[in-house]
């Protein structure tokens, strides 16, 4: 990787605030776990480096999870996984932190801060145009922990474009073993160009609306009343100003770790 003068101090920044992190606490197993998934070649780890806590059988899909009243709330709201979604397994009180449209030069650096602080791994779903972008950037998620999926190359509404053009959108999208339609706009057609892409589709179970900038207060909100084991939760490095994000993401980490609650990235 060469990078720009103007980006090897943010680098060291935060490779150095990591390094702190790392410090202040014992190593788990769960960083062993996701230093196993992160070591493989970009995207296509062979699959016995997968943690065996995301064995193929706790990947079944399934909706028999959703239990909770967190769960029941999701699907009342049309917000649930689909069939598609994955059981992650009973793996205790694990969240798991999405954050989509990135990497973004100002805001993902304060995302994997506020990480890297709590001792919190995460999946970034970026997208094309901006990985090229900004490749030093995916590659300091990666060197933390974090694991990256595809979210296609220029976020277009894929049900929109002709096949070929929804080929394109996702082929041309970072390596990866997961996939995120941009709006959460799929179809048959959308989850087969991912299949033959060897990625498997990947929504999420609570939807914060970061994007809507609605303050970070009812973004903690939404993220501290969606947390269950298993959940997945959707917020957004990208696509405009992250304060907000950045603010509740800081305090629902402090509150869910002492719920006894910690953050793995999904098996991408
Ligand atoms: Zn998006």
């Amino acid at each position: 990787m060469t990078l720009p003068p103007g980006k090897l101090f943010l680098v060291a920044a935060i490779l150095f605030v990591a390094a702190l992190a790392q410090a202040a606490t014992p190593s788990s197993p769960q960083t062993s776990g996701d230093r196993l998934v992160a070591s493989g070649p970009a995207g296509q780890p062979p699959a016995k480096l997968v943690s065996a806590k995301f064995s193929r059988q706790k990947l079944t899909s399934t909706r028999g999870h959703r239990t909770t009243a967190a769960g029941r709330k999701n699907q009342r709201t049309g917000t649930a996984a689909t069939a598609d979604d994955w059981t992650l397994g009973n793996d205790g009180k694990v969240i798991y932190l999405t954050f989509d449209d990135g990497p973004q030069e100002e805001w993902t650096p304060k995302v994997l801060s506020v990480l890297a602080r709590h001792h919190a791994k995460a999946t970034f779903f970026v997208l094309g145009r901006e990985a090229a972008a900004h490749p030093e950037l995916v590659e300091i998620e990666r060197s933390l922990g974090h694991h990256v999926g595809n979210h296609t190359w220029d976020h277009p509404m894929l049900t929109h474009l002709t096949p070929q053009r929804v080929k394109e959108e996702i082929f041309s999208g970072v390596k990866s073993k997961c996939f995120r339609p941009p709006y959460r706009d799929t179809n048959a057609l959308v989850e087969a160009v991912a299949t033959a892409n060897h990625q498997r589709q990947v929504l999420w179970d609570v939807d914060t609306n970061d994007w809507k900038k609605p303050g970070a207060a009812k973004i903690e909100r939404a993220i501290l009343r969606g947390a269950y084991p298993g959940a997945i939760i959707l917020m957004h490095d990208g696509g405009g100003n992250r304060a907000e994000t950045v603010a509740a993401l800081e305090r629902s980490l402090t509150q869910l770790t002492a719920r006894g609650y910690t953050f793995r990235a999904l098996p991408c």
